[in-house]
């Protein structure tokens, strides 16, 4: 038996009555739970219902190919993130970082920070009280930064000058050049940041938890920082996420 804290980022049905989930976990990385009748019983509901967080109770068994498989056994629910649930706009946005999970976090590399992450973005839409465009644009870059994708935004990348007013980051090389050394290879590739949009960008890369969601930015910069964040994730995970077009049709 094994009792660790874990996410529901995402459910599907398996056979006549059961269900598979998988949850997020600071262990194990992403971990696929099946629940024997999970469809029908009420036992099992609240705590297996996406975006529940609980402490779960699992059988853990060998299978012939020597993977482990986990079966439920039983939950406590810690948060149920309830407010998410109620509201379709909310919800399709967390749904899109279900999805960039799932992508994102197969390995357990790292998985404190990002369950660390994720918890906290959830709060934060499940209370209401923050940007949901700044929640969005957070968790795109950190997560990114968390699994393996953190940019060099230091200086200049090659006369180490901090910041300029205008400095061009290319989101192919990852290079940060100021305007007297940047290059024009790739140059369809570049971000110009001014010295306040580096600034947003540095500190949603770098800053420590406790003040990564206590900011606020004005709807200009909103607009860039949307445009990037969304940008660095689809161009190094390689792929269009559906609920995220499904996010801004709502
Ligand atoms: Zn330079």
């Amino acid at each position: 038996m094994k009792t660790l804290e874990g996410l529901v980022i995402s459910e599907r049905d398996s056979g006549e009555t059961g269900k598979s989930v998988t949850l997020l976990t600071r262990e194990l990385g992403c971990i696929d739970v099946y629940v024997r009748g999970g469809r029908k019983s009420n036992k099992s509901v609240s705590s297996t219902q996406l975006f529940c967080y609980a402490v779960f109770s699992l059988e853990e068994k060998r299978g012939a190919d020597n993977t482990t498989r986990y079966y439920y056994n039983s939950s406590e629910p810690i948060q149920l993130f309830y407010n998410i649930r109620l509201d379709a706009k909310r919800m399709a946005l967390a749904c899109y970082f279900a999805e960039l999970l799932l992508f994102a976090a197969e390995s357990s590399e790292n998985a404190d920070e990002v369950m660390r992450l994720t918890l906290n973005t959830l709060h934060f839409l499940n209370k209401g009280d923050r940007s949901e465009l700044l929640l969005k644009s957070i968790f795109e870059l950190r997560l990114l930064c968390e699994t393996g994708f953190r940019p060099n935004l230091i200086g200049c990348c090659h006369c180490y000058r901090p910041e300029d007013d205008e400095m061009h980051f290319n989101l192919r090389s990852g290079n940060l050049e100021c305007h007297d050394c940047v290059t024009s290879d790739d140059a369809m590739y570049d971000y110009i940041f001014d010295k306040t949009m580096l600034h947003i960008v540095r500190f949603i890369a770098l800053v420590e938890y406790e003040r990564l969601f206590n900011f606020k930015i004005s709807e200009k910069y909103q607009k860039q920082l949307s445009a990037f964040t969304e940008d660095f994730a689809q161009y190094h995970y390689g792929k269009k996420f559906q609920k995220l077009r499904f996010y801004k049709m709502l």
